[in-house]
């Protein structure tokens, strides 16, 4: 059988640590591990009416084949969101997508070629990491600072590499960090990418998820010559599982997004698109936003104040002012994997951050996810881990 597969396939392997973590899908364990959004937030009852509401308005369209682009009315409230955060974009300008992730395979498929430079953070999303990979690019990783990616660095590295292609980012509670890029440095940003006549992929599915601090634009509204392109979603502020996310980028280049997304999907789930315009048609978007920040902001507090009380002073982590995510920074000589080995047989879990380095071997660090679980479990799973770190120490 091995002969037949691709290179890529041969290639794609689950990782030691996705293993590790099949082992805390037991009610016992408290998992930090996943990227969940809130449960509690997700609206079922709205959706009720919601499904009904569209099967009465649309019938059998709802049901039938509709174009790769995506809905027209969808695409004009993705629009709206975006113009409200200082892009301007015409219906042409946006492709509907199946979830973000969708965005970043296309990503992966119009642009990398085997060898092709990709600049990313470091540390980066893992799943856009196995998004890029199939296609065999060289990563090249940036170091990050409290205030987003460090542009001394970037700037170095593309002085010996004038060739790279794209720089990826997630400016806003960036997974697996949590930590934001600052105003000055977006503006900056668009400046080097013009300069050096590269393309900026700016990931943001979690700019609504603000708790706390001044909120700044996107990189993308500062973009002067097409050079940014926006990928979003509506899994973190209506839920995941309808798999609605959208790129927004120059009309040559959402073309080819288009084209390759035909060979993917044709076009993504028709009834999701409509479960969301309508869900926002009835519904008021801002109310919506405004009560899932409420309930993030509470788990985030709970679980920083754990944090602050029962980590070891030696432990540095992110206070995240949005997002999903606290990243944990362990002493040098402590690895995150063999921590998750106890972590595990002590019923707590999380993500050694290994797997968000793109080229590079960290091994001291690791992602804690405060969405998807219950405060009184945050307490108690952090204190669990504190304990484990303690006695590792
Ligand atoms: N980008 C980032 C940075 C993410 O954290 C996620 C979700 N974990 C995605 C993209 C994909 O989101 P979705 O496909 O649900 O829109």
């Amino acid at each position: 059988m091995k002969r037949m597969f691709s290179k890529r396939a041969r290639e794609a392997k689950a990782s030691e640590v996705r293993e590790l973590l099949k082992l805390t899908d037991n009610n016992d364990i408290i998992a930090f591990g996943g990227g969940l959004p809130a449960q509690e937030a997700f609206p079922v009852e709205e959706m009720i009416e919601v499904c009904k509401d569209i099967l009465v308005a649309h019938g059998t369209k709802a049901m039938q084949y509709a174009t790769t682009e995506g809905n027209n009315e969808i695409r004009g409230l993705m629009q709206e969101i975006m113009k409200e955060k200082g892009i301007t974009a015409e219906i042409e300008n946006i492709l509907v997508t199946s979830g973000s992730q969708q965005g970043l395979d296309l990503t992966a498929k119009v642009f990398i070629e085997e060898g092709d430079k990709v600049i990313c953070e470091k540390p980066t999303y893992m799943a856009a990491i196995n998004a890029f990979k199939p296609f065999s690019p060289q990563f090249l990783e940036v170091e990050m600072e409290e205030d987003g990616i460090t542009l001394e660095d970037l700037e170095a590295l593309l002085q010996q590499n004038p060739d790279a292609k794209f720089i990826y980012t997630i400016p806003d509670f960036q997974n697996p960090t949590g930590r934001s890029m600052s105003l000055g440095k977006r503006k900056k940003l668009v400046h080097i990418a013009n300069k050096y006549d590269i393309l900026i992929i700016e990931d943001n599915p979690y700019s609504e998820l603000r708790f706390s601090g001044e909120t700044s634009p996107p990189i993308k509204s500062f973009d002067t010559e097409g050079r940014v392109i926006y990928l979003s979603t509506f899994s973190k502020i209506v839920c995941p599982g309808f798999r609605i996310g959208w790129v927004c980028g120059e009309k040559e280049i959402i073309n080819k997004y288009g084209l390759l997304k035909q060979g993917t999907d044709l076009h993504t789930n028709i009834f999701s698109q409509l479960q969301i315009l309508y869900f926002f048609k009835t519904y008021d978007i801002k109310q919506r936003i405004n009560k899932v920040r409420e309930i993030y902001k509470k788990k985030r507090d709970v679980m920083i104040e754990t944090i602050e009380k029962e980590f070891p002073k030696e432990v540095e982590f992110t206070r995240p002012m949005g997002g999903m995510f606290v990243w944990v920074t362990l002493p040098e000589d402590m690895e995150a994997k063999k921590l998750l080995e106890k972590a595990i047989t002590q019923g707590v879990a999380f993500v050694p951050g290994e797997a968000f380095y793109a080229s590079s071997e960290v091994k001291n660090t690791l992602r804690l996810n405060f969405s998807g679980l219950e405060e009184d479990k945050i307490q108690i799973g952090i204190r669990r881990l504190a304990e484990v770190i303690k006695n590792e120490m």
